[in-house]
């Protein structure tokens, strides 16, 4: 199960957000005007766990020609956690309290969480963090509650224009495909999906989007690697490594056995 968030039909109500905080109980994350745009949420946070980003761009609207109606539009994204289906965040948790839950989902247990960190800089996509309080980390669990009662998510279901979509990946991934060749068809030719490939770095996403610019615009890099994908070699390296030395320590001692320690 997973989230498609269509950005295309955001309008930047928030509701999401603070559907999220309601449900969830996500304390106040010290709100604070940046007198620079709308977004004054800033990022997604262990206080946070839905940011809608306004991104003020000058270019025309949707399929508009430059100066029919303005060259200034906005973006809005609700950004979440990814659910990956690999996921370093949690591939590092050495105390378990990072899980796959049955819905494929990726949950924090806050009572197994020591707050040793190794997820933060784990997580590919600079979302799961630390709550200053205690040290325990944070994030969208994508309401395991209320899936588990066969409920949307509280984000999904507050969401007026439908830009949050939950429900089973593969449904998902139809129909978002399709919503890209309706936007291609009526002109807007940078509409494209985020996180929705099963065979990027990550094993596709479980929370994937439908862009109208380039992933770096809405803050997202642009090709996300599982940061420990590399680990099972290193330890194979490793292994050989130790191997090979006590192989080594072992025929010294051999050699000195041999000759009784004479010179
Ligand atoms: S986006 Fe980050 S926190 Fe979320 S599942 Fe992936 S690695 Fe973990
Ligand atoms: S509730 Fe829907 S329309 Fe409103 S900001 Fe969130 S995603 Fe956008």
């Amino acid at each position: 199960m997973g989230f498609f968030t269509d950005t295309s039909v955001c309008i930047g109500c928030k509701a999401c957000e603070v559907a999220c905080k309601e449900w969830n109980a996500v304390p106040e994350d010290g709100l604070e005007l940046t007198g620079m745009s709308y977004d004054n949420t800033q990022g997604l946070g262990a206080d946070t766990w839905r940011h809608v980003a306004f991104i003020e761009q000058r270019k025309p609207v949707g399929n508009a020609e430059a100066g029919e109606r303005g060259d200034l539009r906005w973006l809005m994204a609700s950004d979440v956690c990814k659910h990956c289906t690999h996921a370093a965040c949690l591939d590092v948790c050495p105390t378990g309290a990072l899980v796959r839950t049955e819905f494929g989902t990726v949950v924090v247990q806050e009572d197994v969480c020591n707050g040793c960190g190794y997820c933060v800089p784990a997580c590919p996509y600079g979302v799961i963090d630390q709550r200053k309080e205690d040290g325990r980390v944070w994030k969208c669990t994508l309401c395991y509650d209320r899936i588990g009662a066969g409920q949307e998510p509280a984000c999904a279901k507050a969401c007026p224009t439908d830009s949050i979509q939950y429900g089973p990946l593969d449904e998902l991934r139809e129909r978002a495909a399709a919503r890209v060749e309706a936007l291609h068809d009526i002109g807007v030719a940078d509409a494209r999906l985020y996180g929705d490939d099963p065979d990027d770095g990550v094993g596709g996403d479980g929370a994937f989007f439908l862009l109208l610019d380039e992933p770096e615009v809405y803050g997202l890099p642009p090709d996300p690697v599982v940061t420990t994908r590399d680990l099972p070699a290193m330890w194979r390296h490793a292994g050989v490594a130790a191997a090979a030395l006590l192989g080594g320590v072992a025929a010294v001692f051999a050699a000195h056995g041999r000759t009784g320690g004479r010179r």
